[in-house]
């Protein structure tokens, strides 16, 4: 049984929730697809680039069902199924089997035995009993804890709401309950996420915890180290979680602020629910409130209608804000999204151009930021050993992140040590700053 996960982090926890209730109903795993007599593809539907990827991915897990490959079913899940089931069905005859996201996917174990023609197995068949998950990150010490399923946010941009459907904040004493295993599996670092964390517990009633109420029982439930926030939204974010970011070490001083855009005419557009002086004011606060706090985010470009001078403001505001982190994208309209009815097309080299502009003022920055670490002293969560023949091996031999560094988006801490261990700490003073990346070597 093999399994393809692509999109974003919240597909990845999916993926393990589902892997262990593959392994829990009595199928076997493998890494390895040409020996998998099943296969399952977890597809992102996100934008069109992500769905191309996911037709691809399936296309390629199809080649083992050819005349001598030992793959006999082929099972197509996420958000793309979630989105486009009945088209995908007619299009695509050698998937045996579509699954949404949420719950659908509990089935998957007892689902893939009958199409295999194996009996009921074993605890997969009860719904009820959710599988714990299986964290091949752990290995690594860290892992993510998924706080709500969709997003009520509706940016006119987004097709998230469409395909994950509106916020779904997930219990508290589950989220404890399931922190407590990642940290039993030696988990040292936590990151949250959601489409927007800032807004859990909006949809359960003035009782239920918000982020901070859920930040406060995570901090005194378990024993973890490093608490990461990833995806809160600059109209959600309030200064109570600041405070208690910039009085809690175990929380990291790191947010993931997607701003997207800072045209206020643009920003109205998109449904974002807030300014650019509001979002300079909250960024103001937080550096503030929480020492050393290290800003990731992201912006959108060409939204239709966008102009010259929107596009300026926004350059202004990215070389103003100095974010350490970036992400850019390039708008791309998403059919049943209120975005794509809105006239003003940006032409799509026009729409690179800017994308291009904007990383190579980012670079800068974050290059800047980055030189600002040489000669500190940082704790460094150890990922792994550096594989003989890659690139700084010989000098360095270990790669890890520091608290400035998010996992999967944000590059590496390259070291030099004897005797580390990956999903450990070390203490490491930096000795050079590129771009993205940091390199050092640990102290005792
Ligand atoms: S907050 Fe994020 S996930 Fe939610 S609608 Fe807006 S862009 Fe989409």
């Amino acid at each position: 049984m093999g399994l393809v996960t692509l999109g974003c982090a919240k597909n990845q926890v999916d993926s393990e929730y589902m892997l262990s209730g593959l392994a829990a109903g009595g199928l076997s795993l493998t890494g390895d697809l040409s020996r998998a007599e099943a296969i399952v593809v977890n597809t992102c539907g996100f934008i069109q680039a992500a769905k191309e990827e996911s037709i691809e991915a399936i296309l390629e897990a199809a080649r083992y069902k050819e005349p001598g490959g030992r793959c006999r079913v082929l099972a197509v899940v996420g958000c793309l199924s979630q989105r486009y089931a009945e088209q995908l069905k007619a299009e695509l005859p050698e998937v045996d089997l579509f699954l949404g996201v949420g719950d659908e996917q509990r089935s998957l174990a007892a689902l893939l035995r009958s199409a295999l023609g194996e009996g009921p197995g074993g605890q997969s068949g009860c719904r009820e009993a959710r599988p714990l998950r299986l964290v091949e990150t752990a290995l690594q010490g860290w892992a993510y804890l998924k706080i709500a399923e969709g997003c009520s946010n509706h940016c006119s941009y987004c097709a998230i709401p469409l395909i994950r459907g509106d916020l779904v904040s997930r219990p508290p004493h589950e989220l404890v309950e399931e922190a407590r295993y990642l940290e039993s599996l030696g988990v040292l670092e936590l990151n949250l996420i959601a489409q927007d964390l800032t807004a859990y517990g909006r949809d359960r009633g003035k009782d239920h915890p918000d982020l901070e109420g859920l930040l406060r029982l995570l901090l005194s439930e378990t024993g973890i180290p490093w608490i990461r926030l990833l995806y809160t939204h600059p109209a959600h974010l309030e200064e109570g979680l600041l405070e208690l970011m910039g009085s809690e070490r175990r929380i990291l001083p790191y947010l993931d602020l997607p701003v997207q855009h800072a045209a206020d005419r643009i920003l109205g557009r998109m449904g974002r629910k807030t300014t650019a002086e509001k979002m300079r004011s909250l960024i103001r606060r937080a550096r503030e409130l929480v020492d050393s706090l290290v800003l990731r985010t992201t912006v959108l470009l060409g939204y239709p209608g966008e102009t010259l001078r929107d596009f300026e403001a926004l350059l202004e505001f990215i070389a103003e804000v100095r974010f350490d982190r970036l992400g850019a994208f390039a708008y791309s309209p998403e059919e049943d999204t209120p975005a794509a009815g809105q006239g003003g097309r940006v032409p799509r080299a026009e729409k690179e151009r800017r994308v291009e502009m904007l990383l190579e003022l980012q670079r800068r920055i974050s290059a800047e930021r980055n030189a600002g670490r040489v000669g500190r002293v940082l704790p460094v969560l150890i990922e792994r050993a550096l594989e003989p023949g890659e690139a700084l091996c010989a000098e360095y031999g270990w790669a890890g992140r520091s608290a400035a560094h998010a996992p999967e988006v944000d590059g590496w801490v390259y070291l030099a040590g004897q005797r580390l261990e990956p999903g450990s700490f070390a203490r490491v003073r930096i000795k050079e700053a590129q771009d993205y990346d940091l390199f050092g070597a640990v102290v005792d």
